[in-house]
């Protein structure tokens, strides 16, 4: 059995080649790592005419074959339907949704491009692993090309409920597509409670035993399915990049000051203006910290090209400047915020380093900084999460301090409280969430999605031949 993975971006590694700052891109890489197969999609290149034969390298025991896109269809389906449409919605933010007819077009011609190029070199023992909201009409597009291989689907995404979801034009024709998959993951069970509800109440789609009986009498099974990283390689990237020169520069930069830290590719739905200001509404009420506390927010700018993530760009960069100009003092920073991408090995030593892990999204489908900040604590000191009610991570990081990221001062009153937290209880906050870690990681994730699929796909075969 070979397998699969679908993406919008193919994350090859390139010599001297750029951070990926992605969940999805390092999460599918570790699969794939696991696993061995083929990662098809976008090459990242926007050309012309683009050649519709795929490109195939492999490195690895992994065949990278990608596929390049020509100007519209980058236009259209990926920064038009996808980001400036889909990302939106998918984060509950109805207000930033910009919908065009043209790009729906341009999504779904993107969708058959991919398929025509896929069909092309699918064998009969494939199994085929699609992944994200770019790409959500791809399991029929291949159906109608008489693919008959087990087909998933995985949303890393946030996926709302019907009175945000089906607001959008073009909802019914994205959730009839699904019923090219077998089964469809997301990430917490509440994503799965929602895109049920959308099925049964935009489209018509039935309960049943064995899942959704969807209007074209396809069988369709949702359920959520965590994704999970590799604690134990993150811990230990995590002790050795501490001994490097660049973290003992950091370390030594600090002067003994505690550290919190915040890392998120800079997003409107991650919520760093409001935790900007939360750290400004903790020194205000805490003013005998200033000058022993400092807040590390590494945010590289992402989609630069979109007008909204722009606007967040800015908005960023004031609070940032207003908060440093208005509590810090000849001597002292309360912000450092760059917004350079660092590579992971570096973050881990700085997670490690960090007595607060700030992750305070106002949605996130997982958010895999939260676990990434856990499983690089030392076991015998560890420092405390703060975690937005609104990130996926959230139904497995219990020990974590769970705050409501649209209130800035509870969110300052809990950065108090991490901050003198003793170590027991750190400890016992601490212990169960690595636990969880340990137990459901990245191979969890992807032999649980896996086998799952195979049994849907056996099961539908033996119903409808
Ligand atoms: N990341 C990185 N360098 C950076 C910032 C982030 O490698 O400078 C990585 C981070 O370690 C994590 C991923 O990018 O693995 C971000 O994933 P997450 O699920 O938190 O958010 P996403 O960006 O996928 O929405």
């Amino acid at each position: 059995m070979r397998l699969i993975i679908v993406s919008n971006r193919v994350n090859r590694p390139e010599p001297g080649g750029k951070t990926a700052s992605g969940g999805l891109a390092v999460a599918l890489t570790k699969v794939l790592r696991l696993h061995g197969g083929v990662w098809f999609g976008w090459s990242g290149k926007v050309v012309e005419e683009p050649v519709l034969t795929p490109k195939a390298r492999t490195t690895g025991g992994i065949t990278y074959s990608t596929v390049d896109l020509s100007p519209q269809d980058h236009r259209e389906y990926y920064e038009g339907f996808a980001n400036r449409c889909l990302w939106p919605i998918m984060h509950y933010r109805l207000d930033l949704v910009e919908f065009s007819r043209i790009d729906l077009t341009g999504y779904m011609r993107v969708n058959e491009i991919f398929a025509d190029a896929l069909t092309a070199f699918i064998k009969p023992d494939d199994i085929i692993w699609v992944h994200d909201y770019h790409l959500i009409p791809l399991g029929e597009e291949l159906r109608k090309r008489g693919v008959t291989n087990p087909i998933g689907f995985f949303n890393h995404i946030p996926w709302p409920p019907f009175e945000v979801f089906c607001a959008l034009p073009g909802s019914r024709l994205l959730l009839r597509a699904l019923s090219g998959y077998d089964l469809v993951g997301v990430q917490t069970q509440s994503d799965a409670d929602n895109l049920t509800g959308c099925l049964i109440r935009d489209i018509g789609a039935k309960r049943a035993y064995s899942g959704l009986i969807m209007p074209n009498g396809k069988n369709l099974r949702i359920q959520s399915f965590p994704i999970g990283l590799d604690p134990e390689f993150m811990k230990k990237m995590a002790v050795e990049a501490s001994s490097t020169a660049q973290l003992r520069n950091m370390t030594d930069s600090l002067n003994g000051q505690d550290m919190i830290i915040g890392v998120d590719r800079l997003d409107y739905s991650k919520g760093v203006v409001g935790r900007m200001e939360a750290f400004e509404s903790f020194l205000t009420k805490n003013p005998a910290r200033k000058g022993n506390v400092t807040l590390l927010q590494i945010s590289p700018n992402s989609r630069m090209n979109l007008p909204k993530y722009e606007a967040v760009h800015r908005e960023v960069n004031e609070a940032a400047g207003r908060i440093n100009g208005s509590c810090g003092e000849l001597n002292w920073v309360p912000i450092r915020y760059v917004t350079k991408p660092y590579k992971r090995a570096l973050l881990s030593a700085l997670y490690r380093k960090a007595k607060v892990g700030l992750v305070t999204p106002m949605r996130d489908g997982m958010n895999l900084v939260a676990k990434e900040y856990v499983a690089s604590q030392n076991k015998h000191d560890p420092g405390v999460l703060v975690l937005s009610r609104f990130a996926g991570a959230v139904e497995q990081m219990s020990g974590a301090i769970i705050v409501n990221p649209y209130d800035q001062v509870v969110m300052g009153q809990a950065i108090e409280e991490a901050l003198n937290m003793g170590r027991e209880e750190r400890i016992s906050r601490w212990r169960p969430m690595m636990e969880n870690l340990q137990h459901e990681d990245i191979g969890w994730w992807t032999e649980g999605f896996l086998k799952e699929l195979k049994f849907e796909a056996k099961n539908v075969r033996r119903k409808f031949g």
